[in-house]
Order: C-alpha cells, then structure tokens, then sequence
C-alpha cells in the first residue's frame, strides 16, 4: 500500500517562507507530514503584497502548518547573519531532535532591470544581492550540515533561470550572477556531502507568478512567453513538487543537480 505521507516524521526548514514560493514549500512539506520551521525577517510579509495576503489561512504560515497537524517553529531572523542560522538549527535539533530537510529558498533581487545592466550595476546593490541570495543560502548550508552527525539529510537551495541564461533587456546581472553562483556552491556541496548520505540539489524556478508578481508580469506582458514552451507562468506549486520530489527518498540518487521549474525557459 503506498503511503501517501511520504516525510511522515521528518524535520525541514525552510528560509524566507512568510510568503510566495517559500510558503508554498512549507506548507507542502507539512502536507506531506513533515515538521517545519520557517525563517525570515518578518513572519507577516505577506502584508505587503494583497494578493499574498488574501491567500492566507492563519496569521502566520506557522499557524498554517499546525492548522495542517503538523508541529512549527518560527524564526525571525536574517539568514546573511550566520550565527542566527546556527541558533535556528541548535533550536530546532534541540525540539525536535533532528533535522532533514532544509530548503534555501530566502533571497530575491533588488534595483530595475534598467539600472541592473552588467556594466551599470551599483556596488551596494551587488553587495545587497550577493548577500541574501549567495551568502544566506552558505550560511543556511553550513548551519544545517548539522545533519552530518546522522548520515541522512536533504538540501535543497533555490536559483534561478536567471543564473542560467540572459534575458534580452541584460538587465538584474548581479541577480544572475549570485543565482549562477548559487547553483555552482550547491554541485561543491553535493560533493563534499555525499559520503554523510546527504544530497544537496538546487531548482532554478523560472517566471513564478506568486502575489508579490502580478504588476511586473502584466507589465512585461504576454512577449514574455513567447520564450516559454509551455506558454504560461509557473505556480509556486509547481515548484512545490519538485522540491517535495527532492525532499522525498524518491530522490535518493540525486545530486548536485540543477532542476530547472520553468515550463521549458532554459533550454528552449
Ligand atoms: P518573495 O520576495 O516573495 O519572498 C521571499 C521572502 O524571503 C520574503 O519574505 C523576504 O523578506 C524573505 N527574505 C529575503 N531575504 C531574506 C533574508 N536575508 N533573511 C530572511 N528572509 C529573507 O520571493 P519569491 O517567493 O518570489 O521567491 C523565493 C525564492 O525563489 C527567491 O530565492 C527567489 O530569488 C527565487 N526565485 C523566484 C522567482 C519568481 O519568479 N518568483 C524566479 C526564480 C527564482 P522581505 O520581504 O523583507 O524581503
């Protein structure tokens, strides 16, 4: 009989979940029977942003997963503050004596496409961007290598089509190369953690329409998938199944590979 909780009993984190992609992930998790704990700077974000908001069905995606059954932890916290990660991972071995799974997902761009050019690109947007998707991610990989003293373990971190090909206005090029490098860190990973039984996998999402998103996707309008095989925008479920698939043992023999969530984006 297949069990249709497969991460029954398993303990994940997951960065930057008080919204959009992140949350889709945590919930999923739980859905799936997994314990969660969330990180991110603020666990009502989600206020910002209408559509965000509208979607939620507690006060905080904490209150969603124990609405879901499933026992959370939630962390407000900066994940380019390595010593916040180390607490964070210390409190939830702590709790619930172990740790499995961890997703990377906290980061994101800053600045217009305009000013993001390769050869304009300001020096404290670089510093910002390279900070919370590079930095954060290593920070949040190395605090969660904790898993070494169990032989078990999945990692997954979050890119970006962006670190993978160029889009045509050359614009976010700090964006592209943190992304790039991310995915890079992550093969490095997947090496050095293989002989503990840990993988560490990175998806690249492509254009995921989220409640932060719809202005900017209706301003880049429908050209945009014209580059996408299967002409539309991805869901945050969409890349929910992956990472469940990641996070699952179906993936077992999976490592240091770059999944690409974006309807055919990359490589068309
Ligand atoms: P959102 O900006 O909607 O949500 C990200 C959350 O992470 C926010 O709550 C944000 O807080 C938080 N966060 C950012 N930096 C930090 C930090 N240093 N410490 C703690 N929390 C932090 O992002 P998405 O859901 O759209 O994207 C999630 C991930 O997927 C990101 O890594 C993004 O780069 C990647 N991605 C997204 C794509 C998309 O189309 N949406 C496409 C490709 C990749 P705050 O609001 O304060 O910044």
């Amino acid at each position: 009989m297949t069990d249709n909780l497969p991460l029954r009993g398993k303990v994940a984190l997951v960065t930057g979940a008080a919204r959009g992609i992140g949350r889709a992930y945590a919930l999923r998790l739980a859905q799936r029977g997994a314990h969660v704990a969330i990180v991110d700077f603020d666990l009502h974000s989600y206020k910002d942003y209408q559509l965000e908001a509208e979607s939620m069905r507690g006060d905080t995606v904490v209150d969603e997963i124990r609405e879901i059954g499933m026992r959370a932890l939630g962390f407000q916290a900066d994940v380019t503050v390595a010593t916040a990660l180390d607490t964070a991972v210390q409190q939830i071995v702590d709790e619930w004596g172990r740790l499995d799974i961890a997703i990377c997902n906290a980061g994101g761009g800053v600045g217009p496409p305009e000013e993001t050019r390769a050869s304009l690109v300001e020096e404290d947007l670089v510093g910002i961007v390279l900070a919370r998707n590079l930095a954060g991610t290593i920070n949040t990989c190395r605090a969660v290598a904790a898993m070494k003293v169990q032989k078990s373990g999945k990692i997954i971190t979050v890119g970006s089509q962006a670190g993978h090909r160029i889009e045509s206005n050359g614009g976010y090029a700090h964006y592209g190369a943190a992304k790039a490098a991310v995915a890079k860190y992550t093969q490095y990973l997947a090496r050095d953690l293989g002989p503990f039984d840990i993988t560490a996998n990175c998806v690249a999402p492509g254009y995921i329409s989220t409640g932060r998103l719809p202005p900017l996707l209706n301003a880049m309008g429908d050209t945009q998938l014209e580059n996408v095989p299967l002409g539309r925008y991805g869901t945050p479920e969409d890349c929910a199944g992956v990472i469940e698939f990641l996070a699952s043992n179906l993936s077992d023999c999976v490592t240091g590979a770059i999944i690409p969530v974006d309807g055919g984006l990359t490589y068309a």
